[in-house]
């Protein structure tokens, strides 16, 4: 195990041109203080979590100080916001301190989110408040935990800075690691200014970085947009199966590599309702979360328009015919991971043409009796194929008894027929239902100790959400639906 100076970083992307990136260093972030990290995340980097703690990992990850390889940029990118091309985002407050190469040969891209001002800030301070930065950490080791991708979070600091959103706030700091953090909207930036060489420097070098088996392929960029459609269909089939609301999928928040990206007002569904918008200023409901799989296809739209330069650069016609090909895969593709994790939702091995319709049912059932998604489903595991259809204590969550009655009968039937178990089952469904997930009020819990300087709640949400799928019968409550005062709390874009 390593200390953070003794990694080796490289920084592949601020070799890019200039104009795909701009030279900054960070703010150091005043009165700075390790709140929590990720020991899981820190093993990635092949880091003693320890060492984060020392005053020099302390300096360089708040931004007061850079260790000698780090050479810090923040990307430039555009993005369809709200369904409308904003032609220059950019980071405006994340800034890439450089790639960690790992002696097992990975490479982790380490960007402070909140670390200052950089060219791309607008009219923005260039930092992040407690609360947003406390959610994306949290989020996005939780969301590992459920083996969903996303980017990953390796530490977070608090700080005696004030920052100014609808009220004061204090400032903070997340570490994030990935891969890569390049999104569609970083082609869409150079597509839309008509800058075909910076297009294609970008598209090069994602397939070397990322994807270089795809170096290989006849048509090399035709086989990233095939890769990044078959992930984006599968990450949002993941999103739908966990119950996860996003609230924000600008293209500038979808990330080339199918990575769950940016965390803002997303929300896991409480009470079943397949229209759930958790974004506070989302008021046509664009991104609830039944339109995220549509969202994805259309967001993928975007990033297909923005590679028709590279597609076939001599012909248009046969450029769109391409495009569109690679689009056509995505619904299927969507479809098939989807009723594939909902079979496996349900304990089912085999695969049967009534399988959609038999899981639709069942949250047709939930909807109209807003019964709590996660736990619904980690229940189910409970139900014996011998008790009769009214034994099941499920039954009691839903308003129209005899209506789930039915179901279950249609569910017992299916089961029986493939010779299923309960006890093998129930221990399957325990494993791809989690007992826990970041409800809103749980991080409201946990942000609200924080402001008063108690990270311990922090501590213990990463600890319980890292192992979901384990009961961890002294933290049973955490499984609890919301309390009245946390049954619709809207989450405000700010952050
Ligand atoms: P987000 O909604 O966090 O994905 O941010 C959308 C865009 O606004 C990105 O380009 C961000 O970098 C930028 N941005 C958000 N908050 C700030 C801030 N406080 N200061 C500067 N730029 C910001
Ligand atoms: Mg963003």
């Amino acid at each position: 195990m390593k200390r953070l100076a003794d990694l080796t970083f490289d920084n592949s992307f601020s070799r890019l041109p200039a104009g795909m990136h701009a030279r900054v260093r960070p703010t150091p972030l005043q009165g700075a203080h390790l709140a929590s990290l990720s020991p899981a995340a820190a093993a990635l980097l092949e880091l003693s979590p320890d060492s984060l703690r020392e005053q020099e990992a302390v300096a360089a990850l708040s931004g007061s100080q850079l260790l000698p390889g780090m050479d810090p940029i923040a990307m430039c990118y555009a993005g369809h916001q709200f369904g409308h091309y904003v032609p220059q985002l950019g980071d405006g407050r994340a800034l890439v301190l450089g790639e960690v190469l790992t002696a097992g040969g990975a490479r982790w891209e380490l960007q402070l989110k909140g670390g200052g001002l950089t060219p791309f800030s607008r009219d923005g301070d260039g930092r992040a408040v407690l609360r947003s930065t406390i959610r994306e950490y949290l989020c996005s080791e939780a969301m590992h935990g459920l083996g969903i991708p996303t980017t990953r979070a390796l530490c977070l600091f608090g700080s005696d800075e004030e920052v100014y959103r609808e009220r004061i706030e204090r400032g903070a700091l997340l570490v994030r690691m990935a891969p890569s953090h390049v999104r569609f909207g970083s082609f869409e930036v150079f597509y839309h200014r008509q800058q075909y060489r910076e297009l294609q420097q970008l598209a090069d070098y994602v397939i070397d970085h990322d994807f270089p088996d795809l170096r290989d392929c006849e048509r090399p960029y035709l086989a990233l947009l095939r890769e990044v459609v078959g992930r984006t269909a599968r990450l949002m089939a993941q999103w739908q199966l966990a119950g996860f609301a996003h609230g924000v999928m600008n293209t500038d928040n979808m990330s080339i590599l199918g990575l769950t990206l940016d965390y803002g007002p997303f929300g896991f569904i409480d009470a079943y309702d397949p229209g759930f918008v958790c974004n506070h200023s989302d008021h046509r409901g664009r991104y609830a979360f039944d339109q995220q799989p549509s969202v994805g296809l259309w967001n993928l739209t975007c990033l297909a328009q923005a590679l028709l330069p590279l597609l076939d650069a001599d012909d248009a016609d046969a450029s769109v015919e391409q495009a569109r090909d690679a689009l056509a895969d995505y619904e299927p593709a969507f479809a098939a991971a989807y009723v594939s994790g909902m079979r496996a939702k349900l304990g089912l091995r085999e695969a049967h043409p009534d399988d959609p319709a038999l899981a639709a049912s069942l949250l047709d059932l939930m909807a109209v009796s807003g019964v709590d998604y996660t736990n619904l489903f980690r229940d189910l595991a409970a139900l014996c194929l011998d008790e009769a259809a009214s034994a099941t204590p499920l039954r009691d969550r839903f308003i129209d008894r005899p209506a789930f009655d039915a179901w279950a009968d249609d569910y017992r039937a299916r089961l029986r027929a493939e010779g299923s178990g309960d006890a093998t089952r129930a221990a399957v469904m325990r494993s791809v239902n989690p007992r826990y997930v970041l409800r809103n009020y749980l991080a409201q819990q946990a942000i609200e100790r924080a402001e008063q300087g108690d990270y311990s709640e922090v501590d213990c949400l990463l600890d319980l959400l890292s192992r979901p799928f384990e009961e961890q019968p002294e933290r049973q409550g955490y499984a609890a639906e919301p309390p009245d005062w946390g049954r619709r709390l809207e989450v405000s874009c700010s952050s």
